[in-house]
């Protein structure tokens, strides 16, 4: 067996660290550096290149340097937030076939799952050659927000890394354990996780060894990339205003923008102004032409203020969630690079009430609690860690009206498990679809289509006579899976998942054209779509409480407690909806393999 790391996953830089000899610690690149920029790219020569030396050749070559990903994971290629940021990045976007992202790099097309799984390959690489053994398992950490479907996509990615992913864990609950685990604490905590490209508010309750998320929150695009952004397009706006020369066409020179607009960003945490200089942005009448202007913290707090509003914004509602004041709370721990800007301290002094606690580095606390866990986890420690998590955002099933039917609440402690009776409505219906989303939105369309399920085989009756006991489970992680058996039989019902990615409205045209075709050639009807009606069949139907099928300790797909139960973490197998991508077709699986040492 090899080594156990925790991994930092982050939207701008990553980071790995290990538990040894009794204490968690970065790991380290030869070079010294304990961050790896998350940017894959290829070069001139055809040659994969990522982290470090990926983002060195970024300026010169944009269009084929893919940074800040993770924002893209388990988004609708249709979405709003997608169009932005079709506007500010640099390499180019592709429609998978179920309305998914994927990127187009040098005539290549990848997944964002492949591309992750090359920063987790790279990192696996890091850090084997430092401790000199192999390295095959890790806790990776993720946004707390983050819906089922990027839960399952870094799951996947670690896959394709060759790594077991003993937990996919929260970045609030990571920092809470390198915070509090060993210290014999009793005290509640606020996290707030401002990072490269998402913000995170969790409230966690400590006590010794247990870890009990009580609420949490956040915005998976708000994050040190909008507040670079602003910057950038201020510098457009005013290099335009002064030179009449418009850059917002020119990737190369928004590339270069955009790091002296990060840089700058950064310098004002320490001094109270600055200058950005980008030397020949452009040629003018007269000759080249540069960028070279003064930034104060001043104009820049003005320019990015609204960002950090929004974060507090969010605190206040993940306290009221939570039942609690800033009063209830003894800490309040900062973590993110972003988190270092003074406006962020100053905020959240004023929202506490007293200055947040100096008790974690923002920058390592992640990686170091995923280590914690790692360790944990592979076995290596009885050291009884107990984490109990919630469940950022409802999930549920659409009712007739186009409202959520909520399975399960937001904030709701995981596991946990519920059961609906589907029944058909036509005479020898032989399959029901079943249309799953989470987000908070009363609205189906405006959440996440998590996917369509389709259960087939039904066998032939009369409408209404066959009932299929559908059993949905979310695990610790927050991941989803379900399971079907005929309540007259007891038959499992063969259930499978068809990613349904367009946004609601979206793509309707090219839908029903491919609709049309299909039913032309296909010789059995479309599976019915299910949905809940906005009568009192719901309530009905969990009235009825259908007998709980009895938990088998060696079944993954049994159901889970209903009742929160101190949950000791051991590894576990998982069950998912979604097969990591195949990789095969790009050819990167070969590469992989050889940065991984396999051929
Ligand atoms: P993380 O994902 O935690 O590594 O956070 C990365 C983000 O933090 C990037 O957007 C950085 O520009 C930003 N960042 C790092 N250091 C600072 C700093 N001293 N002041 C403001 N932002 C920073």
């Amino acid at each position: 067996m090899g080594k156990a790391i925790g991994i930092d996953l982050g939207t701008t830089n990553s980071c790995a660290a290990i538990f040894e000899n009794g204490k968690p610690r970065l790991i380290s690149y030869k070079s010294g550096e304990t961050t790896i920029p998350s940017v894959f790219a290829i070069d001139e020569e055809g040659n994969r290149l990522v982290g470090h030396e990926a983002k060195k050749q970024a300026q010169l070559n944009p269009v084929n340097t893919v940074q800040a990903s993770k924002r893209l994971i388990g988004r609708n290629f249709h979405s709003k937030t997608i169009d932005k940021v079709r506007q500010v990045f640099t390499y180019e976007l592709v429609e998978g076939e179920s309305s998914d992202i994927l990127i187009k790099v040098k005539d290549q097309v990848f997944t964002l799952e492949q591309i992750s799984a090359a920063i987790l390959a790279q990192i696996k690489q890091v850090a084997e050659d430092a401790l000199g053994e192999e390295v095959d398992q890790a806790v990776i950490t993720v946004p707390a927000y983050f819906n089922d479907r990027q839960r399952q996509a870094v799951r996947s990615a670690g896959a394709l890394a060759n790594l077991k992913v003993l937990r996919v864990l929260n970045e609030p609950t990571a920092a809470a354990l390198a915070y509090g685990l060993g210290r014999n604490l009793s005290a509640r905590v606020a996290v707030y996780d401002l990072g490269g490209g998402t913000f995170d508010i969790s409230i966690i309750d400590i006590k010794d060894r247990i870890f009990e998320v009580v609420a949490t929150g956040g915005d998976t695009f708000l994050g040190g990339v909008d507040f670079d952004d602003k910057v950038m397009q201020m510098i457009l706006q005013e290099f335009l205003e002064q030179t009449g020369v418009d850059l917002s066409w020119d990737r190369v020179a928004i590339q270069r923008i955009r790091d002296a607009a990060e840089e700058a960003k950064i310098r004002l945490s320490t001094v109270s102004e600055t200058k950005i200089n980008v030397p020949y942005i452009a040629n003018g009448e007269d000759g080249p032409l540069d960028v070279d202007m003064e930034l104060s913290r001043a104009r820049l707090e003005e320019l990015t203020g609204e960002l950090v509003d929004r974060t507090i914004q969010t605190c206040a509602r993940i306290f009221g969630e939570a039942d609690c004041t800033a009063k209830d709370v003894d800490e309040m721990l900062l973590v993110g690079g972003q988190s270092r800007m003074p406006l962020v301290q100053s905020l959240v002094t004023e929202f506490m009430g007293k200055p947040p606690s100096k008790g974690v580095n923002p920058d390592e606390a992640v990686a170091i609690g995923a280590a914690m866990m790692a360790h944990s986890l592979a076995g290596q420690s009885d050291d009884g860690l107990t984490l109990l998590d919630v469940l950022p955002m409802p999930i549920g099933i659409n009712k007739t009206d186009g409202t959520m039917h909520v399975l399960f609440k937001k904030n709701q402690p995981l596991p946990d498990y519920k059961t609906r009776t589907l029944t058909t409505s036509k005479e020898n219906q032989r399959s029901i679809m079943l249309r799953l989303y989470q987000g908070e939105s009363k609205f189906v369309e405006d959440n996440e289509l998590l996917g369509t399920f389709v259960f087939s085989g039904i066998r032939p009756a009369p409408k209404g006579k066959v009932q299929i006991e559908v059993t949905f489970h979310i695990d610790s992680e927050g991941i989803l899976g379900l399971t079907a058996r005929d309540k007259a039989t007891g038959q499992t019902v063969e259930s499978h998942l068809k990613l349904g990615k367009s946004a609601p409205g979206e793509g309707k045209k090219k839908k029903k054209k491919k609709k049309k075709k299909k039913a032309a050639a296909a010789p059995t009807p479309p599976p019915t779509p299910l949905t809940m009606p906005t009568s009192s069949l719901a309530a009905e139907l969990e009235g009825k409480g259908p007998a709980r099928p009895e938990k088998k300790e060696s079944d993954p797909t049994a159901p889970l407690p209903d009742k929160r139960e101190p949950q000791v973490i051991q590894p576990e197998r998982k069950t998912r909806l979604v097969k990591p991508e195949k990789a095969e077709k790009t050819g990167f699986w070969a590469w992989l393999k050889s940065l991984l040492g396999l051929e």
